[in-house]
């Protein structure tokens, strides 16, 4: 089986490195660095810096652990040193992974050029053509700029400008609050910038639980952000005093910067996938069946491309998917990819996690529930931590005990939501929870409380 994939991101790293271990010939022509945009400018870096951010938020903290301190500021030299630092390491091991697994790989462009040929152009402008059985095109996406918005990576931010910008902003504009605005909310208002978040609807987070949101609105009122809800952005202008952000109900926003975190668009120009007769809906995506198949058999889209769920972990777990099926997995070893059972985190302060049904979704749907929930004011851990904000809800079936949902906010859970996340798709029952032997004092104690 000769399998060329287009793109190295995390669909496509874990495609080439599955199939290879289940003994294809694999090419993977990447243009930039293995491990994709994930790693070079989306959750890499963001995650670095708020790694750093959140040093600085636990200093402000530190008398509650007995610790007196001097302020922390960042130092944009040593954060700009650190981010790229991760990302070399991380694409140096992927670099070794597929070597080691025999995968070929090609520093180049790639461009399908009929139905089983494709074409990589290397760096130095040589041509290659792969014959391939197989093809996926995990190309992923890049930030959405609109017409209105003359982004100078100076005043005028997108996100890939931002790790680090040349300078703290003295007061950040955020235009967007879907996960990625308020992550840079969190990010710049601990590094000190004052922020004003645009909020186009009435909730930050608007595909999120109310309570979740509620939850964050809160933190960031305290924490000094202004919230301009109901306002959308339809211009942005540059003087010597900085920018103004002009909302459709006339309301204007001054900062010092602006950056742009609203959404992104898929990387599907100049694939040639007309050659192959692969169909591309209006959003620029390549829609796929429950296998990433395209339109065409053989062709297969995985990643943001895909139009799926936007997240490195899905499109590594579509990568996987993709290589089983491509090898011809009969149905007993492939699960099928359910989309609604991804666990996702909002990496703020106090973090966001949740997976599978939410509370509100639920009663959109008229399906009975049983809603838990515990606080983690209570929680010896937490308060040992010197953090007890949030709490733990987990959605369950009445009926049988099922799991069926649960979202977390407070410190860890991004990794705390695991534990719902494998109860959801191994589908265990509120008491498998409740009866695990845990350890104390942690605050994974709370999700047995709320299972209870
Ligand atoms: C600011 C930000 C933060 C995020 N944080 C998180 C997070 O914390 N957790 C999470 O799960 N998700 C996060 N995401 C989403 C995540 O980054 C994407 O869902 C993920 O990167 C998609 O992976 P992918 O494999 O589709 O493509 P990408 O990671 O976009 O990789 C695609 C690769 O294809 C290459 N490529 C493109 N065209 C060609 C071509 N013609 N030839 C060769 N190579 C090509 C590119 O160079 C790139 O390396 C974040 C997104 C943003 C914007």
């Amino acid at each position: 089986m000769r399998f060329v994939i287009i793109g190295g991101g995390p669909a496509g790293v874990h495609a080439a490195s599955y199939a290879a271990r289940l003994g294809a010939e694999v090419t993977v022509i990447e243009k930039d660095v293995l491990g994709g945009a994930a790693n070079l400018w989306d959750c890499v870096p963001s995650k670095a810096m708020i790694a750093t951010g959140n040093a600085i938020k636990m200093s402000q903290r530190a008398d509650r652990l007995g610790l007196s301190t001097q302020p922390m500021y960042p130092d944009l030299e040593a954060l700009k040193l650190r981010v790229s630092q991760i990302t070399e390491k991380l694409a140096k091991s992927f670099d070794q992974l597929l070597g080691s697994q025999g995968v070929r790989v090609i520093k180049g462009s790639g461009r399908i050029q009929s139905k089983h040929e494709v074409l990589a152009t290397l760096t130095d402008g040589t041509e290659v053509t792969i014959i391939a059985d197989a093809i996926l095109v995990a190309t992923g996406s890049r930030p959405r700029i609109p017409e209105w918005a003359k982004v100078d990576g100076d005043r005028i931010l997108a996100t890939r400008d931002a790790y680090p910008p040349r300078e703290i902003p003295e007061h950040l504009v955020v235009i967007g609050s879907g996960v990625t605005g308020v992550e840079f909310v969190h990010m710049f208002r601990s590094f000190g910038s004052k922020v004003s978040l645009v909020v186009s609807r009435q909730q930050v987070l608007p595909a999120k639980d109310p309570e979740v949101a509620a939850a964050l609105e809160a933190d960031f009122l305290e924490s000094g952000v202004s919230l301009y809800k109901g306002a959308r952005a339809v211009g942005i202008e540059l003087d010597s005093k900085g920018v103004k952000v002009l909302c459709d109900d006339q309301r204007v926003i001054k900062g010092s910067h602006a950056l742009l975190a609203i959404g992104s668009v898929p990387n599907s120009e100049e694939l040639g996938l007309e050659n192959a007769g692969v169909f591309v809906d209006r959003w620029g995506q390549v829609p796929v069946d429950h296998h990433c198949v395209s339109n065409v058999p053989h062709i297969y889209a995985a990643g943001d491309l895909s139009g799926k769920l936007p997240l490195a972990s899905v499109a590594s777990m579509q990568g996987r998917k993709v290589a089983e099926h491509v090898m011809g997995l009969d149905g007993r070893q492939h699960r099928h990819l359910d989309y609604e059972k991804a666990a996702s985190a909002i990496f703020t302060e106090p973090e966001i996690a949740d997976v599978g049904l939410a509370e509100a979704e639920a009663f959109a749907q008229g399906r009975k529930i049983r809603v838990t929930k515990v606080p983690f004011a209570s929680n010896p851990r937490a308060l040992i931590d010197g953090d007890p904000r949030g709490f733990v809800k987990i959605i369950s079936d009445p009926a049988t005990s099922v799991v069926l949902g649960g979202s977390i906010v407070g410190g860890h859970a991004a990794e705390l939501i695991s534990v719902i996340a494998v109860a959801v798709t191994a589908r265990l029952r509120v008491t498998d929870i409740v009866e695990s032997l845990l350890v104390h004092p942690a605050l994974a104690e709370a999700l047995a409380e709320a299972a209870e």
